[in-house]
């Protein structure tokens, strides 16, 4: 597929938006000084009933969003970054959400809204931090 044909997800959004601020990095011990160890696990619904198998992140596999799996959502996806940074600031060593997706189904940029994604996400986070 070409790369123009497809429907950006929220970390494609974020990647085109966030580069000239300087403020994003890839490197996870950099963003999160304090924390040891991280594990994610994260599972998809498209009805809050049947779930996805959960597929598991360490830290090196870890960025600012999951990108949502459906194929037409716009700027989909679930912002990890976002909800790390807030366990990090509380010193929380694990939480469980379940949110919907942020994105919406429209055309491959955007421009175009029909809807609402109707994926949700439920994600369990445990974080080790240094010096415990
Ligand atoms: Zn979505």
């Amino acid at each position: 597929m070409r790369k123009r044909d497809k429907t950006l997800k929220a970390s494609d959004v974020f990647n085109e938006t966030t580069d000239r601020f300087g403020t994003r990095t890839n490197n996870f011990d950099e963003a999160y000084p304090s924390v040891d160890d991280v594990k994610i696990v994260v599972q998809q619904s498209l009805d809050g009933i049947r779930w996805s198998d959960p597929d598991t992140y360490g830290k090196f596999m870890v960025g600012e969003f999951f990108d949502c799996t459906v194929r037409n959502c716009y700027n989909g996806g679930f912002h990890i970054g976002q909800l790390l940074r807030e366990m990090i600031r509380n010193r929380e060593p694990e939480c469980d959400v379940e949110k919907p997706c942020r994105g919406y189904e429209g055309s491959p940029k955007g421009k175009k809204r029909y809807g609402s994604c109707l994926n949700r996400y439920k994600i369990n986070v445990k974080i080790k931090y240094k010096n415990q």
